[in-house]
């Protein structure tokens, strides 16, 4: 079983790309589960075809500790197994340990089958603090793949990120797998993007096209390898799909300093323009 974390900026990606990318795994047989960790609780909104999942510290608050695996388990599309964290009562509590939480109680209720092939962690983006870097700080995803784009702070984002990959790297045992570029469509991005996970020591693993064909498969509340399966965006879903599945690149990465990543935007991305 590969469990591996989704990394990134708010609004970069993160949700819709795991949720295309899985639905590209499932497509190819694989049986997967996507728990997400973001206290918006919409990292399976498209997988489910839109149907509201309770999220675990939701039913935890509202039932107590004997819940069942199916209160918060849900099947979606090509059987990806769905699964909310949630996050606290605004203001009262810390995320962080919200998700570590519902890690236990899905690992207490047997919801990491053997059979399992993937788990993915979509967690909340910046990391702003430990709380969002607990999947890989209590070793629970060894593999992290961080969606950027070739906008400044999207790589700062992404080279924090690698800061906190870097910091658990000996006690966590975690790796960085790569980066996923998430098109933006600013000029230059392959060329910054390949610049700037190679600096990490890492690799752009896909470059996702941009497309408002994405768009209109989340109003129809479906992943764009169901909405449309024959289109091109579906089919680079599943070339990440493919490429996570092959990759064999697995990183300490080297974070950079500001001057460094302000250098590379200079050299390849629009900052030179
Ligand atoms: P995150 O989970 O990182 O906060 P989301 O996955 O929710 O980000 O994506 C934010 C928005 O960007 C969504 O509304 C989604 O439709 C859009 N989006 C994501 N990827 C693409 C893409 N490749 N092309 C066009 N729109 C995209
Ligand atoms: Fe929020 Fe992080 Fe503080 Fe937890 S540690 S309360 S997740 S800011
Ligand atoms: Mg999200």
């Amino acid at each position: 079983m590969r469990q591996i974390a989704i990394y990134g900026k708010g609004g970069i990606g993160k949700s819709t790309t795991t949720q295309n990318l899985t639905a590209g795994l499932g497509e190819m047989g694989k049986q997967v589960m996507i728990v997400g960790c973001d206290p918006k609780a919409d990292s399976t909104r498209l997988v489910l075809g839109g149907l509201a999942q309770k999220s675990v510290l939701d039913t935890l608050r509202e039932e107590g500790e004997e819940i069942e695996l199916e209160n918060i388990m849900k099947s979606g599309v090509f059987g990806i197994r769905c699964v909310e964290s949630g996050g606290p009562e605004p203001g009262v509590g810390c995320a962080g340990r919200g998700i570590i939480t519902s890690i236990n109680m899905l690992e207490s209720l047997g919801a990491y089958t053997e059979d399992l092939d993937y788990v993915f962690y979509d967690v909340l983006g910046d990391v702003v603090c430990g709380g969002f870097a607990m999947p890989i700080r209590e070793g629970k995803a060894q593999e992290i793949y961080i969606v950027a784009s070739g906008e400044l702070m999207a790589l700062y984002a992404a080279n924090n990120i690698s800061k906190g990959i870097l910091k658990f790297a000996n006690s966590g045992g975690c790796r960085l797998g790569g980066i996923i570029c998430n098109s933006r469509k600013v000029d230059g991005e392959r060329e910054l993007l390949e610049a700037f996970a190679d600096e990490l020591g890492s690799q752009l693993i896909y470059f996702v096209p941009r497309d408002n064909l994405v768009q209109r498969a989340e109003i129809n509340k479906k992943t764009v390898i169901e909405f449309a399966p024959d289109e091109p965006q579906a089919e680079a879903y599943r070339g990440l799909a493919k490429a996570i599945s092959e990759n064999k690149m697995f990183v300490v990465p080297k974070p950079m300093d500001q001057d460094r990543l302000e250098e590379l935007m200079m050299k390849y991305g629009f900052l030179g323009l």
